[in-house]
Parts: C-alpha cells; sequence; structure tokens
C-alpha cells in the first residue's frame, strides 16, 4: 500500500503501454523522471577529522565483554550491566564533532556496542555461521512487503489491483504478470510497502515469481517459533525486550530527567561545559528565515547556517551549540525572541542525554535487521512491541509510541515507523494487533499531526500508516465493526470543526495566514482515511458491524448538519459587490465528501437493513435542521404563517414561501442530497 500523496509519474493515462520496463532501464527511466527534483540531500559529513581515541575506548574488548553477557545466568541482570555500559560508552562512542554541521562521529561502536550484543543474541562468538543456521530455518516468504523509500518508483496494475493504493516494487512487478497488463508507475513519498503476496490487494496475479506459494504456508505461530532452538529463542525475548524498553524510554520522552537513574554520568547535571542546544524543524519558518536568525543567535556565516537549515529539515533537529547551561541558554533566548510570534522550538539538554538517544535510534536499525533475518525472530519481537513497562499505565510500548509523537523528530519517527512495518505488517494477526493499538491512539494521532506545525504532510508522522490498515478490507471490516472506527474518524474530525462553527454552521474566513491554511488542509485530510475506511463494500453485514456503521453514519450526519446551509448568500441589488465572501474552502470540503457519501450509499445499497436504519437518521437528521432553520425573515400571511400549499406532478404538499430572489439561500445542502439519495436506493430495492 501507498499513500495517495505520492508523485504521479506518467503524464498520460496510457503511459508506459509502449515503454517496456525491463530491470535494465528501470533507474533510467526514475533518473529522468526525477531529473528537475534538486538533490539537497549533499553529504555534508565527507572529510571528518577525528578527535583522538582515548585509551578506554581502543583498549574495550568487545568479544571479552559479549561473553561475559552470555555466561551471566541470572537475566535481570544483564538490563543492569548494559545499562552501566551504555553509561559509561555511549557518551563516548557518539561525540558531536566540533564543527556542528559534521553531525555526531562514530567511534568503534561495532566493537564496543554492537559486537557484545551480537555475541550474547546468538550464543558464540562465531556470530556469522549462526546466522546461516537461522537463516536456514526460515520458510520462502510468499509475501514481499519491501518498504518504499521516498522517491522509489511504485508499479499499480489497473487490471488487477484492488484499488489505487496497491503497488508493487520493482523487483516483484518485474518478475509479475503486470508488466504485460495496463499499469501505471508512480514514485512513492515514503513509508509505503509492497503489497505483493496479498489476497487482499490483487484480484488475479496475488504473487510474483519471487514470492511464489508454497503447500505447508498454514504453519501455526508456534510451528514458526519452534523452529528456533528455545535457548536462542529465551536470549532473543531477553535482548528484544531490553533494547525496546531503553528505546522507548530514550525517544519517547520529552523530559531528559524522566530516563532511568541508571543511565545518567556526571556530566548530567551541574556545571560543565556539555550541554547542547537542539534546533528542531517546523514548518512556518522559512529556510532564509532560520537562516538569518541562525547568523545572529551562533555568529554563522550564511553558507553555515544553510547547512545546519538543511540539517534540520532532513533530520528533523540539530545541535547549533555545546557549551555550558548560559552558553546553550543565550543562544536559545535569541532564537526565541527573534521568533517570537511563532518560536522556533528550540531546547537544551546535556550532550550525554543526545548521544543515548542517538544511540536508540541506532537500536532501532540493529533490530530491524536482526528481525529481517529470522520469522521466528520477527514473532518475538511483535511479542516486546506489545508488552508494557509502566505497570501503573498500562499502555503498550506500541501506543507509547504512537502517542508520543509530538516528542519525537523526522528521523527517530521514521525510523519507528519502519520497525513497525517490519515486524507487525508483515503478518496478517499481527497486523490486527497493530490495527486495534492504532485505533485506540487514532484521536491522539490526529490532534497532534493537527496542531503540530513540524508537519506539513502525512508522510512525516504516523498518520501515514492508516492507508495500510484502512485498505485492507478485512481489516476495515473488522475495525469498523469490533472498534467502531467509522465513529472514531469522523468524531475526529468534528473535533476540528468545533473551532469553525457559528450559529451551528460552519464558517471558514478568509485567511492568508499560512498555519491556519495548513491546519485545514491536514484536517481535511483526516477524510482520507474515511474513504479508505469505506472503500471496498463487505459482501456479508453482521449485527456489529450494521450497528457501528450506524454510529458512524449518525456522527457523520452531524457533520453534513454542519454544512447544511453554510455560506448562504441573499441576491445583494442597487449596489456594486465589492467582495465576494470566501467560498473556496466550502467547496473544498464538498468535494473531499462527495466520494465519502457515495462510498455510504453504496453500502446501504447492499443491505437492506442498514439501508433502513440510515434512512430513518437521515430523515431525523433533516427533520431536526428543519426545527432549528430561522425562518423570521419568511413572507407571511394574514394568519403569521409562511406555508403555501402548492402542486408538484400532481403530488399537493406545504411549502414555505420563499423568495430566492430577496431570501438568503445556500448551495450547500447535502443533507437533502443524501436523503434523495437513500429514496433512490430504496425505490430501486423494493422494485427488485
Ligand atoms: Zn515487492
Ligand atoms: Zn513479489
Ligand atoms: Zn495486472
Amino acid at each position: 500500500m501507498d499513500d495517495a500523496d505520492s508523485i504521479d509519474l506518467s503524464d498520460n493515462d496510457e503511459f508506459m503501454l509502449d515503454v517496456e520496463i525491463t530491470a535494465a532501464n528501470v533507474q533510467d527511466a526514475i533518473n529522468m523522471a526525477l531529473a528537475d527534483d534538486d538533490n539537497s540531500n549533499s553529504n555534508l559529513t565527507t572529510n571528518v577529522d577525528l578527535p583522538q581515541l582515548s585509551d578506554e575506548l581502543i583498549n574495550f574488548d568487545g568479544n571479552k565483554f559479549g561473553e561475559e553477557l552470555l555466561f551471566k545466568i541470572d537475566n535481570d541482570n544483564i538490563e543492569k550491566i548494559l545499562y552501566q555500559h551504555w553509561k559509561t560508552f555511549v557518551p563516548q562512542c557518539y561525540i558531536y564533532h566540533t564543527n556542528l554541521i559534521k553531525g555526531i562521529i562514530e567511534q568503534r561502536t561495532q566493537e564496543i556496542l554492537f559486537r557484545p550484543l551480537d555475541i550474547y543474541l546468538y550464543g558464540t562468538l562465531n556470530t556469522d555461521d549462526a546466522i546461516q543456521i537461522i537463516r536456514s530455518y526460515n520458510k520462502k516468504s510468499t509475501v514481499c512487503g519491501h518498504l518504499f523509500k521516498s522517491e522509489e518508483p511504485t508499479y499499480f496494475c489497473r487490471d488487477c489491483c484492488v484499488d489505487p493504493t496497491c503497488v508493487l516494487c520493482t523487483d516483484c512487478f518485474l518478475q509479475s504478470e503486470h508488466r504485460k497488463h495496463r499499469y501505471k508507475m508512480n514514485v512513492s513519498a515514503g513509508g509505503g510497502y509492497c503489497d505483493c503476496g496479498d489476497p487482499e490487494a490483487w484480484k488475479q496475479n496475488v504473487h510474483c515469481n519471487l514470492h511464489l506459494p508454497h503447500d505447508d504456508n498454514n504453519e501455526s505461530a508456534d510451528d514458526i517459533l519452534n523452529r528456533l532452538p528455545s535457548d536462542l529463542r529465551l536470549r532473543a525475548k531477553n535482548l528484544f525486550n531490553i533494547l525496546l524498553r531503553f528505546i522507548i524510554k530514550l525517544l519517547c520522552t520529552g523530559n531528559y530527567q524522566d530516563i532511568p537513574n541508571e543511565l545518567k554520568n556526571e556530566y548530567w547535571d551541574g556545571d560543565h561545559k556539555n550541554y547542547v542546544t537542539i534546533l528542531f524543524n517546523d514548518e512556518v519558518h522559512t529556510y532564509d528565515q532560520v537562516i538569518h536568525v541562525l547568523s545572529r543567535a551562533i555568529q554563522c556565516t550564511k553558507q553555515e547556517g544553510h547547512e545546519l537549515a538543511s540539517l534540520v529539515d532532513r533530520e528533523g533537529r540539530t545541535a547549533i551549540r555545546i557549551g555550558t547551561t548560559e552558553q546553550c541558554r543565550d543562544v536559545q533566548q535569541t532564537i526565541r525572541i527573534r521568533t517570537a510570534d511563532v518560536p522556533l522550538k528550540c531546547e537544551i539538554y546535556p550532550n550525554s542525554f543526545i548521544s543515548l538517544q542517538y544511540f536508540a535510534q541506532k537500536l532501532l536499525t540493529y533490530l530491524q535487521n536482526i528481525i529481517e533475518l529470522s520469522d521466528g525472530f520477527r514473532r518475538i519481537f511483535c511479542e516486546c512491541e506489545i508488552e508494557c513497562d509502566d505497570e501503573l499505565d498500562d499502555i503498550t510500548r506500541t501506543e507509547k509510541a504512537l502517542l508520543s509523537e509530538k516528542m519525537l523528530w523526522k528521523s527517530a519517527r521514521s525510523a519507528l515507523h519502519q520497525i513497525f512495518i517490519n515486524s507487525f505488517f508483515m503478518d496478517s494477526e499481527w497486523k490486527k494487533t497493530f490495527a486495534i493499538l492504532y485505533m485506540k491512539c487514532y484521536p491522539m494521532i490526529i490532534r497532534h499531526y493537527r496542531t503540530d506545525f513540524s508537519f506539513l504532510y502525512r508522510a512525516d508522522c504516523f498518520l501515514r500508516l492508516s492507508v495500510q490498515l484502512f485498505t485492507t478490507n478485512s481489516l476495515a471490516k473488522y475495525l469498523i465493526s469490533s472498534h467502531n472506527a467509522f465513529q472514531t474518524i469522523v468524531d475526529s474530525f468534528l473535533e476540528y470543526c468545533q473551532s469553525k462553527l457559528d450559529h451551528g454552521k460552519l464558517l471558514f474566513s478568509r485567511t492568508t495566514n499560512a498555519s491556519l491554511q495548513h491546519e485545514f488542509r491536514r484536517a481535511q485530510s483526516i477524510l482520507y482515511d474515511l474513504k479508505y475506511l469505506l472503500g471496498v463494500v463487505p459482501q456479508e453485514y453482521t449485527v456489529e458491524l450494521r450497528e457501528n456503521f450506524l454510529n458512524g453514519f449518525r456522527v457523520f450526519l452531524q457533520l453534513l448538519s454542519y454544512m447544511h446551509g453554510m455560506d448562504k448568500v441573499a441576491r445583494q441589488v442597487g449596489q456594486h459587490v465589492e467582495f465576494d465572501p470566501e467560498w473556496e474552502t466550502a467547496f473544498n470540503l464538498v468535494i473531499k465528501i462527495q466520494s465519502i457519501i457515495s462510498s455510504i450509499l453504496d453500502w446501504c445499497a447492499q443491505d437492506k437493513e442498514l439501508l433502513l436504519g440510515a434512512y430513518e437518521a437521515t430523515g431525523l437528521a433533516l427533520a431536526e435542521i428543519q426545527k432549528t432553520s430561522d425562518i423570521s425573515h419568511l413572507i407571511k400571511d394574514k394568519n403569521n404563517s409562511s406555508i403555501v400549499k402548492t402542486t408538484v406532478n400532481d403530488l399537493k404538499v406545504d411549502c414555505y414561501a420563499y423568495d430566492v430572489a430577496k431570501d438568503p439561500i445556500s448551495v450547500h445542502i447535502p443533507v437533502v442530497r443524501l436523503f434523495v439519495g437513500k429514496i433512490l436506493i430504496k425505490e430501486r430495492k423494493t422494485k427488485n
């Protein structure tokens, strides 16, 4: 699945039919398509002049330490020993270069920090052989799950894809039947993954030649685990737990004092020169503004300022000053004062805390490589992801991460996102487990996304996981029926609407304020999720599915009622209209809502009971709108009534005497339109 805001490479719809893509020319095609994009990721960390290594670092023996870990019987102790080790070595292994643009330098990290973990996990010094053996326990995979990097090509097949988010990676595409079909090539915005092998994504040709199904595919979860020796399983579980607990504690905290005392070295508090000012990314300030502020705050050249600004943009944060607390605070103050309207986020931390956070990010990559080795490891890792660390509040590590979006920065967030995809999403049962947790956190994730200036697009935050979950048909159905997903999503949008209500109707004022415009765009994107969720009409309806669909539908009606009659205008006579009232926003919203309404009608058309429920709810909503409408301005007869009797198609009806030439009217009447839609379906149903 890949999100809808990926870039479309093809100019016309029948693109590529005459050009056959092969392994040989695919890179050219991509390069050509991307030639215009400037590559701002030029490597700034070249020519790093390394400082002298301390004796402690030179003399450290990773093998010896690894064996010590391995022969500790008491597993509880291992966490303590590792914490002690990390407290001493992580701040020495990861240090900032004096020229901060060159970033963090890694010194002997493999030997000191990672080698001991390998030895412990694999139970031997000969880790290469152990990895070979563990690999041999794997069955050939029947799904791909390749994760797209930003700007990587994806392939969509018009003939076989269930919906436009279903895509293949290049390797799978070249080995699949779809290359002979009507396909389309896109460029991923990053974060999606290859759907090869997922029966819910394809109408036919589900597997490419690389991921062909085999006979014993219905192996139980236990079988997969039992292929690993029991002592290896035990060590893996223990190690994954320790590492994940550490990672979540370090990355998902807003306060460096919250982390365990065992990890704080002598440079944590007090008077020393090892503090650092960290500047965070936001989407409010332009490059030029940031460069200008930096040149005042740290007296850097324009060039240096530009390099720092690109670093912040790429990584989500960067160090801009190292020194004493006062020196760091001066920089922070200058930046805050000079960006007073919307202050640039900028914090002061002990240097060693940043090193530990950096290490936590590295550990995520390390774990990712390990779980890719073995299905068994991946399952053990998933189990660790749903453990709780805090006995007081029973939220899992996964939820903790999802809810900490505000404290995370781009690269950390993306590392967590990747590991979720590589663990949970590779197996339908675990994907379901994750979906439940995601749904629980959904309102908070939306709130962060909507209000945080550091996100511009969905691709930057956890919300990009929505498309992977909601477009899986069985999962979407399950989330609606068992976890009330329809209502949850609409509620999140209504929460945004509350601030835009005026006399019970949505009112958008004209604004040139970029952050308000972005907020609207971001809030609107919630509606994509709804579109994904309702995208495919189910074949069967259960009692719960109907009930929770209607729950969602009722709040959706609330949204329509807010839109019903918005942006009313009365015909102006006698004078020229100087300014058109703002109307674009409302239309933008209506366009987004349109496809959702068609999905809702499709859902209702399939099931009589659901149709009747929705019909009744719509009627009630309409009656409520009528009751609360202001009709005081209408023409009245001598009995003080505005009702006139008239005949339409031989049908006698009571009608308001409404003069469209004088009274205010609105083109937005979604509830009436929806009601008519329902009547049409109902009539069709009764005829059959
Ligand atoms: Zn693939
Ligand atoms: Zn494949
Ligand atoms: Zn196809």
